[in-house]
């Protein structure tokens, strides 16, 4: 939070140094700025928050901070919009009509998009434009296309709570681990075995949490993890089926844990209590999110070239795409403020 209050104070410098006006909306985090004059009023946005990962590359504008990186690339995205607002505002005379710049935070963890909604962000606006970068296009690429462009979404936690014992005398306790490890191999059958092969559903486990010795089975175990889905009919119907698929590993134990998740506990029989579930998260993914409030828009995606990918701590994504990223939406606002003017 500390960072990214820093890099909002940054980009509200810079832009205000360019003369651009900045709109007071009491975020905590994130700027929106504003160029141009007139009823035509179109939104790009660029994201600006980082991730708790200890850089990995040896570039020098590698992250100064140790345990923090744009590992997803937020700070290519924004140089890009602040080289787009720049641009703008030396054309500002000539602009028919608003541009405003959304730098939006908290992309990764879901809630920047609301945020900057509930401060009044997109009021008025008749047309939005995000970006992100893919590692895996090519320099010079870009990618966009009609419908949802990202999924939605969700995010678990799956807690089991078994029973402590000596390591060597398993069957005094209730394994919590063995149990846990069904529960990740299980989970994979709802995308493989469960839904259709035709509908996008992506189950990632991400954490798993347990123990802190070699020669005790510890009590509980905490799972996190994410679902990604497109069809919201099969979005709506995964925390049961998580549900049903942890009871149903419970139920087939000779022990009986309690599975518990964040929701509300729902007794189940069989000694198995609590439910998985779904933290709701509309995204950028949160960008979606954005769009989704009934303004029209699009989703570029630009070409990084990385040999890692996103969220890994050797992302690289090449600087070279920066110039090029800000030609083009520098060019896309006036036409979109056209287009939009005409409707
Ligand atoms: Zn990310
Ligand atoms: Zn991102």
């Amino acid at each position: 939070m500390v960072w990214v209050a820093l890099a909002s104070s940054r980009i509200s410098r810079w832009l205000a140094q360019a003369g651009i006006r900045l709109l007071p909306l009491g975020l905590k985090t994130g700027v929106v700025a504003e160029i141009g004059d007139g009823p035509a009023l179109i939104a790009l946005r660029a994201d600006i928050d980082a991730l708790p990962i200890d850089e990995a590359t040896d570039r020098p504008w590698r992250s100064q901070q140790p345990g923090i990186m744009h590992a997803c690339g937020h700070d290519v995205h924004t140089t890009v919009m602040l080289g787009v607002a720049l641009q703008l505002k030396q054309r500002e005379a000539t602009l028919p009509g608003q541009v405003r710049i959304l730098f939006q935070p908290a992309e990764e963890t879901f809630n920047g998009a609301r945020q900057l909604i509930d401060a009044g962000a997109l009021e008025g606006v008749q047309a939005i434009f995000g970006l992100h970068n893919a590692p895996d296009l090519p320099l010079g690429t870009l990618r966009t296309r009609p419908g949802a462009f990202y999924a939605n979404v969700d995010r678990f936690v799956i807690r089991v709570k078994g029973k402590g014992a000596h390591a060597a005398r398993p069957q005094e306790g209730i394994d919590s681990i063995m149990i846990a490890s069904h529960i990740v191999t299980a989970l994979q059958t709802l995308p493989s075995r469960v839904f259709s092969s035709l509908e996008t559903v992506v189950l990632s486990v991400t954490r798993f949490t347990a123990g802190n010795t070699w020669n005790v089975l510890p009590e509980t175990v905490e799972l996190e993890g994410t679902v990604r889905t497109h069809n919201s009919e099969i979005r709506a119907q995964i925390p049961q089926r998580i549900s049903a698929l942890i009871e149903g590993i419970a139920a087939g134990t000779d022990q009986h844990p309690r599975l518990g998740g964040c929701g509300a506990g729902t007794g189940a029989g069989n000694g198995v209590s609590g439910r998985a579930c779904s933290h709701t998260a509309d995204g950028r993914r949160r960008f979606r999110f954005l769009s989704a409030t009934g303004t029209c828009g699009a989703f570029v995606s630009i070409g990084s070239a990385s040999k890692y990918g996103l969220h890994h701590a050797g992302f690289d994504p090449d600087e070279a795409l920066i110039e090029p990223a800000v030609n083009y939406f520098t060019r896309l606002a006036p036409r979109a403020l056209q287009i939009v003017a005409a409707q």
